[in-house]
């Protein structure tokens, strides 16, 4: 399996990135799916936001620095990785008050001359956030919340469906769902989609203008790299653009914000997603790692994690004593992300166990050991060292109640 891994490692075309991250040798890190690695140069890049922008051009930075405008521009370097094109993506706020902004957007798109359609079908398996803020949308809007199995979400879907909040790929699991096809039948029930893409930006290929989602958000400082709390995006297909109408109108949205009106009015494209002023600093250090990715192919990036977490399970099932360690990530690659999660009696001393020996994943309890493969900086050997202390530490923490 080494040698495997060595050759595996040889013949990536994306290897030479792993250089642009900080990374150490004696840590094996498979968490770049709760925050993703430093890219090396972000520290200088910062330094300058703040000893120069900030110290010495203070307020003229917001015009001459170009802050005023970065929730934007980001959000236009952030759309060629999720196949948006541009002046569809703003960045700001974090993902769980973008899915705010964009469930309770989605109802008022709606027709509302139409008082049938009066539920949101939410992932019943979602990350705890998601069904949070959409419990309370439903509270406010007076449709209520419908949690559907995501497998069962194809029967579910009819004529009372008004939106239908999904996650591309299950936080827990790594299941991903079939976006495209999700899409189109709830198009043709003539609902609305709000996908939340916070494990497969940056993972894989979405294709949002392409497969015609209606809107979608998605986190950065997971495969995206920005940093802790960096801000997540907010993405309002250029059809909608004209009617969305954010519960969150702040005066960072209006059409002419320094007119200081009384009177709120839109401005055009996802600007309107905007809210109040934009958290500059995670903003300029997320705008800074996205460098990462210029001449970085998608596919090669997908291609990658497809034959990382492949190998990563057929060495777990070299290496780990039968009958220990529990697959809920599926085999088949269209229904995968880009991590593996094991189910594994006693979860949380044999994650400790692992972490006391460098190999950082993460945990969700009760019984699930989560593996995350960032294609742009974790490499076979990563994979085949991972696994082979998980075969060692499991033969030292006997099975057990959890
Ligand atoms: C990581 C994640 C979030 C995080 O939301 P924050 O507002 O950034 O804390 C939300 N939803 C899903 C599905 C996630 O994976």
């Amino acid at each position: 399996m080494a040698g495997r891994a060595a050759a595996l490692d040889a013949a990536d075309e994306l290897a030479a990135l792993r250089d642009l991250f900080v990374l150490d040798e004696e840590t094996t890190y498979l968490d770049g799916n709760s925050l993703g690695a430093l890219p090396r140069h972000v520290p200088d890049r910062v330094r300058d936001v703040i000893t120069r922008q900030w110290g010495r051009l203070r307020i003229r930075s917001w015009t001459e620095g170009g802050w005023w405008t970065a929730p934007e521009r980001i959000g236009d370097r952030i759309a060629p990785l999720v196949g948006a094109g541009p002046g569809r993506i703003v960045v700001g706020d974090s993902t769980s008050v973008n899915i705010f902004k964009a469930l309770v957007g989605a109802v008022r798109l709606l027709d509302p001359a139409d008082p049938a359609r009066d539920e949101i079908l939410v992932d019943a398996t979602t990350f705890p956030t998601d069904g949070y803020i959409a419990a309370s949308a439903a509270r406010m809007t007076g449709l209520p919340v419908v949690p559907v199995d995501p497998d069962l979400l194809l029967g579910s879907l009819g004529p009372r469906t008004a939106v239908v909040l999904l996650n591309h790929v299950d936080f827990r699991t790594g299941r991903l769902h079939d976006l495209p096809a999700i899409t189109a039948a709830a198009h043709e029930a003539g609902a609305l989609v709000v996908w939340d893409l916070c494990h497969s930006a940056g993972a894989l290929p979405v294709g949002l203008d392409a497969h015609g989602v209606d809107l979608a958000v998605g986190c950065t400082y997971k495969y995206l790299n920005g940093g802790p709390g960096a801000p997540a995006f907010l993405y309002v297909a250029e059809r909608h653009q004209p009617r969305f109408d954010s519960p969150l109108p702040g005066w960072n949205s209006h059409a002419d914000p320094f007119a200081m009106d009384g009177e709120y009015a839109p401005a055009d494209g996802a600007v309107r997603g905007r809210v109040g002023t934009p958290d500059i600093l995670s903003m300029l250090a997320l705008e800074a790692a996205l460098d990462v990715w210029d001449g970085v192919r998608l596919d090669a990036v997908r291609e990658k994690s497809l034959a990382l977490t492949d190998f990563f399970l057929e060495c777990v099932e070299a290496y780990a004593p039968k009958g220990r360690v529990d697959s809920l990530t599926p085999a088949a690659h269209a229904e995968r992300g880009s991590q593996v999660a094991l189910r594994c009696a006693r979860a949380p001393a044999v994650m400790e166990a692992l972490i006391a020996r460098g190999i950082v994943g993460d945990l969700r309890r009760p019984d699930v050991l989560r593996f995350g493969f960032t294609p742009l900086y974790t490499g076979f050997a990563d994979a085949e060292r991972a696994a082979w202390v998980l075969g060692a530490v499991l033969r030292e923490v006997p099975p057990g109640p959890v």
